[in-house]
């Protein structure tokens, strides 16, 4: 049987509470089904700096990344801030560090939950590029000033092509399971130069893949064909922080940001973490819906299954996605989804809806 080295940062906030709750589902897979996860835990988190001074090192990101894949909860508390007044966030290091160009976010209506939009049929996979664009000067020499400051997007003919193979391939992917088999591209070009340079790119890898049908928009009028007709969507692509709006957005249609995982991935690392924050409003009241991270931990076994040719361990994936969504439709459900189950509620539903 394969062994899966997996390093464990709870971070902040719902963090700990939500990755107890997928973890809980992961040992319960490991019994039934025979799979085998060794856990390295880590603390990374803003209360870790406030109290030292600590937070993550290349050191650290180099050890850490030795490992098959990273399980992450949430981190961030906005009164905890660096010399440059921005919130400590591991995860954008690692995005970093790791050169962790796609950030995957499926979100897709489950039987059960109600849309706030009329949808039935949402099922689509934002791809938010996570390495440059809007956030590609977070390393810049940075003068402090009260009267001025900058940020600058950056867009890569290298970063895009990677992007946009995995946006097509995500789409080919999902086709078998009965999806239409299309990437939309949502974009500035009309305003940035930055997107004139990834439109193009789109342009040339959607010819070179002319089995999946492609689509472009504005991220202005793409934003609100999001809420008027999301079914219109299957793939879409689009920069780091149109993607970080449009994902919320996209988590919104479909019950919120309880049931939006993410897994933020390059060619040879993965980090997997739901879309949510730490919700300090939330934290320590054991309410938070543990959906999206135990979803986010059955991508991580589906990548995991994939990059290994393991198959046991992407049936795995599977079965932990089909008890979601039965526990979705049967009950109990999360406060925010409008039940009135806590945490732990959630988490006993869904290991008693796993697969025999
Ligand atoms: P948030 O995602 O933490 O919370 C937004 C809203 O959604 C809150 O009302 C919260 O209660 C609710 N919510 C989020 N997850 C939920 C869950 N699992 N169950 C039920 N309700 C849930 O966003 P925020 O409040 O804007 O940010 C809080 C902190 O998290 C900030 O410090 C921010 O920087 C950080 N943050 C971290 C990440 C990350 O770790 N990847 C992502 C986003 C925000």
């Amino acid at each position: 049987m394969t062994e899966y080295e997996i390093v464990v940062i709870p971070g902040d906030g719902i963090g700990p509470e939500v990755v107890d709750a997928a973890l809980a589902v992961l040992k319960e897979c490991e019994t039934r089904y025979g799979l085998k996860l060794n856990y390295t835990f880590r603390d990374f988190s803003a209360d870790l700096y406030r109290r030292t001074g600590r937070k993550i090192t290349a050191a650290d990101m180099d050890e850490i990344g030795k490992a098959d894949a990273v399980l992450f909860g949430a981190m961030g508390l906005p009164d905890v801030r660096g010399p440059e007044g921005l919130e400590l966030g591991a995860q954008v290091e690692m995005r970093a560090h790791y050169g962790l160009f796609s950030s995957l976010r499926p979100v897709r209506l489950f039987p059960g939950v109600e849309s706030p939009v009329k949808a039935k049929n949402v099922d689509m996979l934002v791809i938010r590029e996570t390495s440059e664009g809007m956030f590609a000067g977070l390393a810049d020499k940075h003068e402090p000033s009260d009267e001025s400051a900058s940020d600058r997007m950056t867009i890569t003919r290298a970063t895009c092509e990677k992007l946009f193979d995995v946006a097509f391939s995500q789409a080919r992917a999902r086709r078998k399971r009965g999806t239409p088999g299309h990437v939309t591209l949502l974009h500035k070009s009309n305003a940035l130069r930055s997107n004139v340079l990834m439109e193009k790119v789109f342009d040339e890898i959607a010819a070179k893949n002319d089995d999946i049908g492609s689509a472009k928009f504005y991220i202005d009028a793409g934003s609100m064909y999001m809420v008027t007709d999301p079914e219109r969507y299957d793939v879409v692509v689009t920069e780091n922080i149109f993607g970080d709006i449009v994902s919320e957005i996209a988590a919104g249609l479909v019950g919120g940001l309880g049931v939006a995982p993410s897994a933020d991935v390059s060619l040879t690392h993965g980090v997997f973490q739901p879309s949510h924050g730490s919700a300090p409003d939330i934290a320590g009241k054991g309410i938070a819906n543990p959906t999206a991270m135990i979803l986010s931990a059955a991508m991580m076994l589906e990548w995991l299954g994939e990059r290994r040719g393991d198959d046991r361990c992407a049936k795995v994936a599977q079965n932990i996605q089909s008890a979601i969504e039965s526990a979705l439709a049967t009950g109990p459900r999360a406060r925010d989804l409008g039940g009135t189950a806590g945490t732990q509620e959630v988490v006993d539903a869904v290991i008693s809806a796993l697969p025999a």
